[in-house]
C-alpha cells in the first residue's frame, strides 16, 4: 500500500481530442487504470496515482487550486484560462493552431484590416493579447462554440478559432489569414507540490521520457 501522501492526483480530459492520447500515454508507461467506465475518479492498480476525468477547460483551475496535482491540457486552454501552474512537460500530441480567418471572398491585406472591425472567438484573452501586440483596435465577440458561422450571420467580420486540418474553415467558406498561437498538449503541475508527490511526479516523468525516446 503506497503512502497516501505520495499519491498523485492526475486530471485528464474525460472525452475529447486530448483523451485518447492521454490515456494511451499512461498505458504505455505501464500505469494501469480503468477509463471509459463513466466513473469520474479512479485509482491505478500499480502506480501511486488517482485519475480525475474532467472537461478540459476546468483542468488548469483544478491544478492551480491543488484539487488535482497535475493535469494534461492543451496549451491554448492553459494560456486562455490564465491559471497559475507549472508547465512541466510538453507532450507533443494534440497539436493545433489558433488562427484568424475571414470569408473566402474577402481581399485580405493584413491584420490592420481588422481596425474597427469585429472578430468572434472562444479565446478572447489570447486574441486580445495578439491584437494589442499588433496595435489593432478591434471588437472581440466572445462566443463559446460554432464560431465559424459568425461571419455568415453578420455577427463579425472575422473569426479566431482552433485549426488543425482547416477543413472546418473550408466548409464554412472561410480562409485562414493569420496564425496567432501554436499549441500542443502539456503536462501542468501545481506550484506547491509536496515532496512526496514530487517524487511520484519524477517517477512518472522518467517513464514518459523513456516511452518517448523509444518512439523516436
Ligand atoms: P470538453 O468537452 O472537455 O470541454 P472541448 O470540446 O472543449 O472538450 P476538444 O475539441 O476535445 O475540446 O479539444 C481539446 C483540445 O484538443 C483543444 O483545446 C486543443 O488543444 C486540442 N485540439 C487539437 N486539434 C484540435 C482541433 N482540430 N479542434 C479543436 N481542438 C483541437
Ligand atoms: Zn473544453
Amino acid at each position: 500500500m503506497p503512502n497516501t501522501d505520495s499519491i498523485l492526483r492526475i486530471a485528464l480530459q474525460k472525452s475529447g481530442r486530448l483523451s485518447e492520447d492521454s490515456f494511451r500515454l499512461f498505458k504505455e508507461c505501464g500505469i494501469k487504470f480503468e477509463s471509459g467506465t463513466g466513473k469520474l475518479k479512479t485509482s491505478s492498480s500499480n502506480f501511486p496515482a488517482e485519475f480525475l476525468f474532467l472537461r478540459d477547460d476546468d483542468i488548469p483551475g483544478y491544478v492551480e487550486d491543488g484539487v488535482a496535482d497535475i493535469g494534461i491540457v492543451g496549451e491554448n486552454v492553459f494560456v486562455e484560462t490564465n491559471r497559475k501552474a507549472e508547465v512541466t512537460y510538453r507532450l507533443g500530441f494534440s497539436k493545433c493552431r489558433l488562427s484568424i480567418a475571414v470569408p473566402r471572398g474577402v481581399d485580405y491585406k493584413g491584420v490592420d484590416d481588422f481596425q474597427g472591425k469585429s472578430i468572434a472567438t472562444s479565446y478572447p484573452r489570447i486574441l486580445a493579447n495578439y491584437l494589442k501586440e499588433q496595435g489593432v483596435k478591434a471588437e472581440i465577440h466572445e462566443i463559446s462554440g460554432s464560431v465559424e458561422i459568425a461571419p455568415s450571420i453578420g455577427l463579425a467580420e472575422g473569426v479566431c478559432d482552433i485549426v488543425s486540418s482547416g477543413s472546418t474553415l473550408l466548409s464554412n467558406g472561410l480562409k485562414e489569414v493569420e496564425t496567432i498561437f501554436r499549441s500542443e498538449a502539456i503536462l501542468i503541475s501545481n506550484k506547491k507540490l509536496a515532496k512526496s508527490k514530487h517524487d511520484t511526479l519524477n517517477k512518472l516523468l522518467f517513464r514518459i521520457k523513456a516511452v518517448q525516446t523509444a518512439q523516436n
